[in-house]
């Protein structure tokens, strides 16, 4: 097997799997997850017509040849029930809110009116039905559906959530992640320094993309490159809805990875994808009928299931790089768009902008090539730069990076101002400017 595009190798992983079953959340720990069900509105909102503003209710027709002086028959604030009906020469004082007084078609801001005793005001300026009125059912009409599923639950969608009173929904679950390191040459953290070790950073590295997602991985620890010591691990690994394998995965005389899930069952998907930096990356599924009943059950529960038939309920299996740049990427690229799936969010893929490159890139073509950049803004638009030096192996490269800049397999290199596609990554929400000069 040749060298996957990073397309084609998408692809196959989103085909190998579906959404997890659901479970029931209340709104304060909802934030981040994805609905399950639909919501509907359960009453008109507002349930009335009330005022925009604070001012007077008035019939329209009345301040037709503004100014023009009108009787104030009440003061209506909002929580009150108007009494009274408007009738022609008359106005009730209301305030932003409030439900309108029946004989009235329109509102008058305070600003346009002027009062001339306690029960007289002079109004400034004429006003067409319905100004400053904001109509009964707005917001939402009784019954309507206002959140889908798929939705992703941010701060305004609590707001929705709360508007309609549900405590408690289904959101999808989220899938359980086991990491898992591999390699003689890795000191654990907790390992005195040994100048002639690599400290483990894969395992925190992925396992904050894991929390960035929402999902709370389980770190397996460091596996050394001995088939029986890597044969333990792995099965504990599977027994999780996906794991993460970092290390071993390469052509190394050492490198057991491959061989060892290809014996506890794993069907290898692809194992090369033509992608730099990160080639070196392998795929698998264990397949349902091979995960141990128990933890099927909880795959496929959930008390609305999400797939009734659930034929690709296995265990996913990813065996990164081992450089560390390599296997963030990778996560990026391949695991990311796969767990955002899982967890029934239709938006898989990060928001990429466009920007022009500060230098020139000089490349070999064949690979699609992510490149880590800052950006900086001009009147033009988004500048990225290279974060330093581009080894795979350089982990600084990817923390002071805003984005993935990519460069297609096709081409041979960028000249300085090319345009480029730039995939933000965590972090770029927010900036030190507010970005409309004011
Ligand atoms: P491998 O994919 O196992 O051939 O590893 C490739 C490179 O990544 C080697 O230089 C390893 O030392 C390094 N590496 C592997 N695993 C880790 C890890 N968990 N943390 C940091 N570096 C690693
Ligand atoms: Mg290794």
């Amino acid at each position: 097997m040749g060298h996957l595009a990073v397309s084609d190798a998408q692809q196959l992983v989103l085909q190998s799997l579906t959404r997890l079953g659901s479970e029931t959340v209340g709104l304060e720990q909802a934030l981040g997850r994805v609905l399950a069900q639909d919501i509907r509105a359960n009453r008109d909102l507002p349930p009335f017509d009330v005022s925009a503003m604070d001012g007077f209710a008035l019939r329209s027709a009345d301040v037709a040849s503004a100014p023009a002086q009108l009787a104030i028959i009440e003061d209506i604030k909002a929580g009150d029930l108007p009494t009274q009906t408007v009738a022609a020469g008359q106005c009730a004082r209301i305030m932003t809110g409030a439900p309108m007084p029946p004989g009235a078609d329109a509102v008058i801001r305070v600003e346009d009116t002027q009062e001339v005793s306690a029960n007289r005001v002079q109004i400034n300026k004429s006003v067409k039905p319905k100004n400053d009125v904001r109509p009964l059912g707005e917001n939402m009409r009784d019954g309507d559906v206002v959140l889908t599923v798929g939705t992703e639950i941010t701060p305004g969608v609590i707001g929705v959530l709360a508007t309609v009173k549900a405590a408690q929904f289904l959101v999808f679950r989220r899938p359980r992640v086991a990491i898992l390191s591999t390699g003689n040459e890795l000191e654990g953290m907790d390992e005195p320094v040994d100048p002639h070790k690599i400290p483990n950073s894969n395992s925190y590295a992925l396992m904050a993309q894991m929390q960035a997602l929402g999902i709370a991985p389980v770190l397996l620890g460091i596996a050394r490159d001995d088939p029986l010591e890597l044969e333990q691990y792995l099965r504990r690994g599977l027994e999780y809805d996906v794991l993460l394998v970092s290390g071993g995965t390469s052509v190394g005389v050492h490198d057991y990875v491959r061989p060892t899930i290809e014996k506890l069952g794993v069907q290898m998907k692809f194992w090369r994808v033509a992608i730099r930096p990160g080639h070196p990356l392998a795929f698998g599924m264990l397949p349902p009928t091979k995960v141990p009943q128990a933890y099927l059950e909880d795959r496929q529960g959930g008390e609305q299931q999400a797939t009734p038939q659930c034929a690709a309920c296995g265990t996913l299996v990813f065996g990164l790089p081992g450089n560390p740049v390599s296997s963030m990427v990778c996560v990026e690229e391949f695991v990311v768009p796969a767990l955002r799936r899982m967890m029934g969010n239709p938006r898989l893929y990060r928001r990429t902008v466009t920007a022009r490159v500060a230098h020139e890139v000089k490349f070999r073509p064949g690979r699609t090539e992510f490149i880590r950049v800052q950006l900086t803004r001009d009147e033009h638009g988004y500048i990225a730069s290279a974060t330093g030096t581009q080894s795979s192996g350089v982990l600084l490269s990817m923390a002071r990076a805003d984005g993935l800049m990519i460069v297609p397999a096709a081409s041979t290199g960028l000249a300085a101002g090319a345009q480029v596609t730039v995939q933000l990554l965590d972090g770029t929400a927010f900036q030190d400017e507010t970005g409309f000069g004011e």
